[in-house]
């Protein structure tokens, strides 16, 4: 299915401009009139990450007019193995300027807006309101599914893309372009139960990959603001790196759809950490009382040297996080251990357990198996490895 051009053309291009953008103006497809039109669309793209990088620099380059850039972190050393937006003099930079400059240096005639806020509830419809399509670049649920919502109820068309490992997804969902184009929802009525699907920073991502599918949402984003060809919408792509194959599949418009079927019950925005869970309720439960700061570990195994307590510090990270940094003293069990209940037998049932991972997440999903199993007195540590390192061991790397 085509569709009409989202922008209207701009009233002339420079000299200047005829001259930068002379490989686009000799497409036939694409000529003086979808050059105009790139000239006078705005587009946002939600995060200067994995994603964000590829994808700002080649709208850049494209000569969209206005970029908006949606971005509230700083630039570490670990994002510059994918973000490629980003340099290393930008190390520790606001993302969005490091973006911003990287964009002007691309192409100077770009008009970049920068919203260095976090996208919430309270800005989101603000923000999106005044954009012709919106690039999703974030890596969580929560954000994701706002955006959905907030694009659906202003009517924006939107591009969204992931990527986890070797595997990439991406397609447009635009339910005011056509009553059968489905949305997120459609897609994915309901967030993953709260660590089931590892974010990057708990998985890993090839650094490429987040270029393969970042130029995929480009070249859907120009398509849609031209006019040209046949976007993803109720298409998905799916990308394996490692068999290198790309499968496109169909995503048909669901009539129960929570927000754009027959029968919506979603007409606002909602609490969407509460819909997507920082943690299950079982492990939320299980963590109540029972969590330590890495200051309280750090006592805690002040005294154990001097054998005046005794518990078993357990890591819940897979191997090789475990290579990477570690809490010295700990042991390690990978959370697959306690799911399937192997890890509970290698457990002392006369010594205290402190479990922990990288972020509190997973610790808590073990706290909350541990507890179940009868170990009362099982603690998990709040914010993991990378609280650990921050405050009391910044000699470790972090990842
Ligand atoms: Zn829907």
């Amino acid at each position: 299915m085509s569709f009409p051009p989202l922008v209207e053309p701009a009233d002339e291009l420079t000299i200047d401009e005829v001259r930068r953008y002379s490989r686009h103006l000799i497409i036939p497809d694409v000529g003086m009139a979808g050059q105009k039109r790139l000239k006078n669309a705005k587009v946002l793209v939600i995060g200067a990450g994995g994603l964000g990088s590829p994808a700002l620099l080649y709208l850049a380059a494209a000569g969209v007019g206005t970029l908006g850039i949606a971005e509230f972190d700083e630039v570490d050393e670990s994002n510059l193995q994918r973000q490629i937006i980003h340099g290393q003099s930008d190390v520790g930079k606001s993302k969005a300027v490091s973006a911003k400059e990287s964009v002007a240096e691309t192409n100077p005639l770009v008009n970049v807006v920068l919203h260095e806020g976090r996208l919430d509830n309270d800005n989101v419809m603000e923000i999106f309101r005044g954009y012709d399509l919106i690039v999703d670049g974030t890596d969580n649920f929560a954000t994701r599914y706002m955006v959905n919502d907030a694009a659906y109820l202003l009517g924006i068309p939107y591009v969204w893309g992931s990527i986890y490992r070797f595997d990439g997804q991406a397609s447009v969902f635009a339910p005011s372009l056509s009553a059968d184009a489905p949305c997120y929802r459609c897609l994915y009525p309901e967030p993953p139960p709260p660590g089931m699907v590892p974010s990057c920073a708990e998985g890993g991502v090839l650094g490429v990959l987040c270029a393969s599918i970042g130029s995929i949402q480009v070249n859907e984003a120009i398509k849609l603001l031209t006019g040209i060809g046949e976007p993803l919408v109720g298409k998905l792509m799916i990308y394996d790196a490692l068999e290198m194959e790309y499968r496109k599949l169909k995503v048909r418009k669901d009539p129960n759809c929570a927000l754009c079927g027959e029968n919506a019950t979603v007409s606002e925005l909602i609490d969407y950490d509460a819909f997507c869970g920082a943690v299950s309720d079982e492990a939320a439960e299980a963590a109540v009382g029972s969590t330590i700061s890495v200051k309280q570990l750090d006592e805690m195994l002040k005294e154990r040297e001097a054998g005046e307590r005794d518990f078993v510090l357990v890591d819940v990270r897979e191997p090789n996080e475990y290579e990477i940094n570690r809490i010295p003293g700990s042991v390690l069990i990978p959370k697959g251990e306690f799911l399937n209940g192997n890890a509970l037998g290698e457990l002392p049932s006369d010594k205290q357990i402190v479990l922990q991972c990288k972020s509190g997440v997973r610790s808590a999903e073990c706290l909350a198996i541990v507890k179940g199993a009868g170990f009362s007195d099982a603690v998990h540590v709040g914010g993991g490895v990378v609280a650990w390192v921050s405050q009391i061991d910044p000699s470790q790397p972090v990842y």
